[in-house]
Formats: C-alpha cells, structure tokens, sequence
C-alpha cells in the first residue's frame, strides 16, 4: 500500500512531515498511514499540472483518449485488487466494492469516447444571418483543475472527475478523502503504468484544512469541482469567489422514494432495500424518506422490515456479508445519534436502533426504519448518511409529490409504480436531477449526474461531465472579398 505523494509524475514524501492514519472500520482500529499533504505540496502540485497543460491541451481529444482508454484497460485488469483495498478501507462489502470499480473503469472508457468526439467538434462552423461574416465556435480545456472528493465511494467520484478532466484537456490535482486514500493512490501508480505524461495528474492526500482549502484559492487553479457535504461545498464556493473561478459542487441529499398500490410488489421492496441499505446508507443519493400509498403500506413495510433484518452484517471481505460498518468512527457516532434523536422525539422504532449482535468490534449500525415520522423531525429533513430510513404514507399522487419535494436537497428520487404513464408523470413533477423508475438506482455514465436546490451547482457525467471543464470561445471574422 502506498503513502507517498503522487506529483509530477513522481512518489513525494510532503514538504512538511507528516502523516495521518488510514482505519479499518471493521476492527476499528489503524492498518496504515498515507503522507498528510501540506500549502507547500499543493504549490508544487498546481505548478507541475500548469507546466504540463499546454501540452496536454495540445495533444488533442484523440491524444488523450488514448491514456485514458489505457486507464480504463489497467482499471479494468487489476479491479479486484482494487475492489479489495476499497472494501478493507470503506467496510463495504465486496461485491459492492466490485459494482464500484466497474463502475470507475466504465467512466474512463466513456472518456475516452468523449474526447475524441470533442477533437471532432473543437471547432464548429455557426450559421451567421449575414454573409459577410463566419464564426466558429471553439471549446477549450479551462486549465489547472482542483478535483476534491468524499470517503464513500472512493474512486468512483474520482472518476467522475478525473476522465472528464482530462478528456477535457485539463491537467488535475486530486485530494481524495484522508478517510480514503488507500485506492486513490493507486491511480497514481495507474497513470505510472500507462505512461500519463508527468504533471497531468497529480494526487495530494491530506485533510481538508491544509490540502482541500489552498487548493480552492491557488491563483493558478482555473476550475474547482467538489463532491462532499453542503457545510464545506459552501465554503469551497466562498473560496472560490475572489478568484472568480468556476466551481462544480455535488452535495448532499435526503431523497425520495414514492411507492404506489399498483407496483409490483418485489420490485418495490428491491428498491426501498436498495436504496438505503447498500453501502450502509452511505450515499448522497440514499433515498431515506419513504412514501408508501396507504393501501399497501402496512403489507410493504411488513416485507422492508423483514428484508433489513435479513441483511448479514459482517467482515466486508466475506463474500457472504451483505452490509458493513459505517466508513468512519465520527459518521458511526452521528448516526447513532440521530436515532437516539428519533427515539427522543418519540418516533416509531420498527427495525434496528442499535449495534447488530453479530457484528465484529467496528463500527456497525442496524439496519434502522422509523414509521409515521413527521415532516418536522430532524430525521425527515436532515441528510443522516447512514442505514436509516424514515416513512410516511400519502392517498393521493399529489399528495405524494408535495412530500417528496417539501425538502432542502433535490439530489435523486425513485418512482414505483405499475403504470409507466403515471410514473412518467411524477418523475417530470419531482425536483430532482435523476429520477429512477423502477430500478434500484442503475447508473450509466452516459446519463448525467447532480441535483436541484441545496443538492450542488452543475452536472457530472455524460457530455455535461465534460463540459464543466470546458471553456467555449467564438471567433468571429468578418470576410474579405
Ligand atoms: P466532506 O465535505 O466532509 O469532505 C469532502 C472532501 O472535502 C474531503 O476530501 C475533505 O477532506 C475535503 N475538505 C474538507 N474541508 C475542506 C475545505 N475547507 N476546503 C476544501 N476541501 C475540504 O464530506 P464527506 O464527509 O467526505 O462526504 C459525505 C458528504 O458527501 C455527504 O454530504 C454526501 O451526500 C456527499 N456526497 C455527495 C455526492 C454527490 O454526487 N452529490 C456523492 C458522494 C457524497
């Protein structure tokens, strides 16, 4: 496992010693230490990736396809090395693990794609209503890229931003999360291997304060894009404000899940299991507010209860263990204690509430499901990040959406429902970025990624994933005859 730096193109101890510890949450207790990053280190990132931009921007969406499909092939050839280090680190199961590291090589694949299809479309002629003039447009990599990322599903965010980025022409610095650094690094040695030009993409670990901040407000540092919590994507918009720069925040959710009477019963208890149970509900897009048409209500929640006490909680390694810990002591320690909140307030306790018996000495949390929560509780409202699903029940469609977009965040939603017509409907009415219908939250890179309201500012994945790297330029020229 590595520690070091990753920066132009070399392993670097920090200018300034120093480390931090890396957790295994199933144990709970330290298995490594990465290098703790520092301003000077990120000095030395920002101006490694702005000496190797102009040739990297040069090179051509064609030019970098290639390093990028050479990543998605190495990806691809070590994803269960890769799988294993992320579920030692995050406690996620193995099999989830897997899911993610297809996940991250799939991006690197569509990137690849994109930047040739950008080579093809950098310069475009534009229909001028006057024949005396032509005007092109062109789009252009914005420059130095400060990508910074969360703990819960390391690599996959990363990819999120890294390939577009490059695609894009961009040279990167990456701060992966000091929770998760151990299979971020491997990127680095990754970009080693296929021969990714030094200072294209450099990899700082180290904590918010003294990597995260400098590189929000370096004066060379062209675009921000951040995924993590609203408290710290507010300031890394404030930090980003003096300097004018672009910034991407993909922030947090409480989202919802609408099940109708006409569903088809298994699908639907697939998708409420699904969507706040995998990764230990330790997903921006967990929904964690369940609205169930009365009729089926008590049958549904009969069946949710008995598929989260089937979940096998257990060493994340085991291929029979079905849910992990809880990625970080601190998170644990939250979520426990908006369920004694829940308790407090009197809420309904129908599963959970507390440690699973059979768990090791990490940081477990029982699968927990709260009925007939009020629309006031904290636990309705607030993003808890963990195995807790809150419900209430509504008799009519409308009633339904007002429920599910009387909230802050505006992340996902799921819809489940027998009639498409319907579904269809409700999907357009609810404010979200994506809306799932009947599915347990599929994800293709080709589709986009982000939320309305309090859930983040612009898109990740698809062509929109590239283009908020992008600068767009017109030239327009007045002919001579
Ligand atoms: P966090 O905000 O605590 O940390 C995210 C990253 O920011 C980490 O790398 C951290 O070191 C860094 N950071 C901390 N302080 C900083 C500062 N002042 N300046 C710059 N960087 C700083 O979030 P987290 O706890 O790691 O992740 C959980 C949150 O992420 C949840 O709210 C979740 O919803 C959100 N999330 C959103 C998405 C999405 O796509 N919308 C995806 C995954 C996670």
């Amino acid at each position: 496992m590595r520690h070091q730096l990753f920066i132009d193109g070399r392993w670097q101890d920090p200018v300034e010693p120093g480390r931090i510890p890396v957790f295994d949450p199933y144990r709970g207790t330290v298995y490594h230490e990465v290098s703790a990053g520092g301003p000077a280190d990120v000095d030395k990132a920002v101006a490694a990736a702005k000496a190797a931009f102009p040739a990297w921007r040069d090179a051509g969406g064609r030019g970098r396809a290639r390093y990028l499909a050479a990543i998605a092939a190495r990806l691809t050839e070590r994803a269960e090395e890769l799988a294993r280090l992320s579920s030692r680190n995050n406690g996620k199961p193995l099999g989830e693990a897997r899911i993610d590291m297809a996940d991250v090589a799939a991006s690197f694949a569509y990137y690849a794609e994109q930047a040739i299809a950008l080579q093809e479309r950098q310069d475009a002629d534009v229909a001028l209503p006057d024949d005396g003039f032509h005007a092109r447009l062109r789009q252009e990599p914005a420059g130095v890229a400060s990508l910074i990322v969360p703990w819960n599903f390391p690599l996959v965010t990363t990819s999120w931003k890294v390939a577009p980025a490059l695609a894009a022409g961009c040279t990167v610095v990456l701060k992966p999360s000091e929770i998760t650094p151990v299979v971020e690094l491997e990127l680095g040695a990754i970009a080693e291997d296929v021969g990714l030009p030094a200072g294209v993409l450099n990899i700082i670990t180290g904590t918010g304060e003294r990597v995260g901040a400098p590189m929000t407000t370096h004066p060379d540092v062209a675009k921000i894009s951040f995924t993590g919590s609203n408290a710290v994507g507010a300031r890394v918009m404030a930090a980003g404000a003096p300097g004018v720069k672009s910034v991407s925040l993909e922030l947090g959710g409480k989202s919802p899940i609408v099940v109708f009477a006409n569903a088809d019963f298994d699908e639907a208890v697939d998708c409420v299991l699904g969507g706040i149970f995998f990764n230990a509900g330790q997903m921006c897009s967990a929904t964690s507010r369940l609205l169930v048409e009365r009729s089926i209500a008590p049958k549904l929640i009969d069946a949710i209860i008995a598929g989260s006490r089937a979940l096998n909680p257990g060493d994340p390694l085991d291929e029979g263990t079905t849910i992990g810990p809880i990625t970080m002591k601190a998170q644990h320690d939250k979520v426990l204690s908006y369920i004694e909140r829940g308790k407090a307030e009197g809420l309904t306790l129908l599963a959970g509430g507390g440690k699973p018996a059979a768990a090791g000495d990490g940081w477990f949390v029982e699968p927990t499901i709260f009925g007939d929560v009020p629309t006031t509780s904290a636990l309705w409202r607030e993003e808890i990040f963990g195995p807790v699903l809150c419900i209430r029940t509504f008799e009519s469609e409308e009633e339904a959406i007002a429920l599910a977009n009387d909230c802050d965040f505006g992340l996902v939603a799921t819809v489940v429902s027998g009639d498409d017509v319907q579904a269809n409907r409700v999907a357009n009415a609810i404010e979200a970025g994506h809306v799932w219908i009947n599915s347990p939250q599929a994800i293709f890179v080709q589709t986009s990624w982000g939320g309305f309201k309090a859930s983040g500012i612009g898109r990740e994945l698809g062509p929109w994933g590239m283009s908020s790297y992008l600068e767009v330029k017109h030239v327009t020229s007045r002919l001579k005859r």
